[in-house]
């Protein structure tokens, strides 16, 4: 190996490091280095630093007198979790604005889609009511909401009600809309799905393949049955599950912080077992987490009892996206 050929080397590897492995095919040919450098991900902003970084460190190197960096934009994979449930009202929307907030805590760099687009709740979730989201080209570009969370809603987009009218291709395409948005910096994507197995499940499941589902119950036997139809469809589409959350599950008495289990205890858990699918938690029925959530702040995001059952689940949720890679 000639001096030419260590040196490139060195200076490739330094160069690497200096743009986290984002740089590759390095050359020198007649004083002039080009390299090509991905800069999927990044910000503007970001990538113009790293470019100066990466032009100050090529410059300095002896022998080179010329820098050309071609810019690529491998296209940023994300991580899509649905969360789903059979029917409404069991908190399948709670339970994804909560997840999110819980695995940003975590460190993971989350964003949240509300494909629940007749009945968009996220936005007061998440504290965004009455926002409107800008585009870059033909991007949506996420708002922040509470817990700094990048989200979108259909509710972002249309008045309250008029999503309601709209037949399915054009819900689809809505859908799409927000799944495809700008979401820079975000590795894994909660997709709060609407209830029931109709066109916009389907057309989720197939076009934008999740990576894995959150399937959430109250302990009632009805939502069971109705839970299963749920579980059918990902497991038709071949969507992994990542399991299954209970809500609701016993009541906490706001006097007395009791908790009893109306509707009897471990139901949800023993379901999930005869699914062969993971038991990822239970979160109680809780006056202070529909309060909470009723005034867009998740009580994921407080210091209170309330946050402990979600933080609980988004580990599990982050140890199965860790299994994943
Ligand atoms: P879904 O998305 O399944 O339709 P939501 O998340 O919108 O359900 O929840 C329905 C209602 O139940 C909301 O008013 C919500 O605040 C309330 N809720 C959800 N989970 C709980 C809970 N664990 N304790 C108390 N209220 C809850």
């Amino acid at each position: 190996m000639g001096p030419h050929m260590t040196d490139i080397k060195a200076l490739s590897e330094r160069l690497s490091i200096l743009s986290q492995g984002r740089t590759s095919a390095a050359k020198v040919r007649d004083a002039t280095l080009t390299l090509v450098l991905d800069v999927g991900g990044l910000s503007r902003e970001e990538r113009l630093v790293m470019v100066e970084a990466l032009e100050k460190e090529a410059r300095a190197a002896p022998g080179i007198s010329e820098v050309r960096i071609a810019q690529t934009e491998e296209k940023h994979s994300i991580t899509i979790i649905a969360v789903a449930s059979g029917k409404g009202g069991v908190g399948k929307s709670t339970v994804s604005a909560n997840l999110a907030v819980a695995l940003a805590q975590l460190g993971v760099r989350v964003g949240l889609v509300d494909a629940d687009i007749y009945g968009p709740s996220q936005p007061r979730l998440l504290a965004s009511e009455g926002r409107r989201p800008e585009t870059e080209g033909k991007q949506i570009i996420p708002i922040h909401g509470a817990g700094n969370i990048p989200m979108l809603s259909m509710g972002h987009l249309v008045e309250p009600g008029q999503a309601i009218a709209w037949r399915g291709p054009m819900a689809a395409n809505a859908l799409g809309q927000l799944v495809d948005g700008k979401w820079d910096n975000v590795d894994v994507l909660i997709v709060d799905m609407p209830p029931g197995t109709g066109d916009i499940q389907l057309s989720m499941v197939q076009k934008h393949k999740p990576a894995g589902v959150v399937i959430v119950s109250t302990p009632q036997d009805l939502a069971l049955i109705d839970a299963t139809r749920a579980v059918n469809l990902f497991e038709q589409a071949a969507v992994p599950m990542i399991g299954l959350v209970e809500n609701m599950a016993g009541y906490l008495c706001p006097h007395c912080g009791e908790p009893s289990d109306p509707f009897g205890t471990g139901g949800a858990e023993a379901a999930a077992k005869s699914m062969g699918m993971a038991f990822l938690g239970r979160i109680p029925l809780s006056i202070d987490i529909r309060k909470a959530s009723d005034a867009g702040q998740p009580p994921a995001a407080g210091k209170d009892a309330e946050a402990e059952p979600f933080m609980a689940i988004a580990r599990r949720v982050s140890d199965w996206l860790q299994s994943q890679t």
